[in-house]
């Protein structure tokens, strides 16, 4: 294994019947980097997130993050299918903010941050408050400690989904078209937000957006899909100014 990768995809399958949505995938992520998935919609990019939050298991292949097989332990030797246990302990490391926010609606904004550090973490009440306060600042939203995610805008939702992910400390942050479900004059705020997490935090971000002036702004690399494999990867610059793959020309003179 290369010193310092943070996830690796080892020729992951991942069919659904007869469908097969990622087909022998093999990538690398670093620490630090920020990689954005784009391509047509159902070309896999969710299930790639979705199989990092262990909401699915590869058909084929291995997934490790931080060094750590995600799915798989190995006892004498061999790789077998990972204990509960094991998988709860390599998904710390990894937070995720959903297009639809996600927020526990019967709890107070800041109980919805705290609520994972404590009992996943084990952080006392004090300390994941704390915490909590200090990332509900950054996010904006220092003053709404006591509200209910329904008093809040949706721009303001997904800023507490963005704080309560950050409150579990991950060393990668999954953001699934985190701006899709906003109204339109909320989008601005939302990305901006990120764009300062990216550039002020050590945070390694996986990212599925159709916004691609976010995406020229953070990606270190921007990896383009189509039917389940990786068809072109590259700097942004490079992407989106002069790809060389037909599908990726068409697809970008789409949403350019
Ligand atoms: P993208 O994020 O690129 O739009 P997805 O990863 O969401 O694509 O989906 C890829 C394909 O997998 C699509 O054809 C979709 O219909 C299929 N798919 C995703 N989740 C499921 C599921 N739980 N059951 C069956 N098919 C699924």
């Amino acid at each position: 294994m290369t010193q310092g990768e943070l996830i690796r995809f080892d020729h992951v399958t991942k069919r659904f019947g007869e469908n097969t949505v990622l087909d022998s995938l093999d990538f690398r992520v670093f620490p630090g980097k920020h990689v954005t998935l784009i391509g047509p919609s159902g070309s896999g990019k969710t299930t790639i997130l979705r199989l990092l939050m262990t909401l699915l298991k590869p058909d084929e292949g291995t997934i490790t993050v931080g060094g750590e097989y995600l799915n798989h332990e190995k006892k004498n030797g061999r790789l077998v299918p990972a204990s509960e246990k094991h998988i709860r302990e390599v998904r710390k490391n990894i937070g995720m903010v959903f297009q639809q926010f996600n927020l526990f609606p019967n709890m107070k904004v800041l109980r919805n941050v705290t609520e994972a550090p404590v009992q996943v973490l084990g952080l006392s009440r004090d300390e994941a408050d704390e915490r909590a306060r200090e990332l509900l600042e950054l996010v904006g939203l220092g003053d709404r400690c006591d509200a209910y995610p329904s008093q809040l805008s949706g721009g303001q939702q997904q800023r507490v989904a963005i704080a309560r992910a950050l409150a579990m400390r991950p060393k990668v942050l999954l953001l699934d078209e985190v701006t899709s479900a906003l109204d339109p004059e909320l989008v601005q705020g939302v990305l901006d937000l990120l764009r300062d997490i990216a550039h002020t935090t050590d945070v390694t971000m996986l990212c599925v957006t159709h916004e691609m002036g976010f995406a020229r702004d953070v990606s270190d690399c921007v990896m383009m899909f189509d039917q389940g494999k990786v068809i072109e990867f590259g700097h942004p610059d490079k992407m989106f100014s002069d790809p060389e793959n037909e599908r990726t020309k068409e697809f970008l003179s789409a949403v350019l």
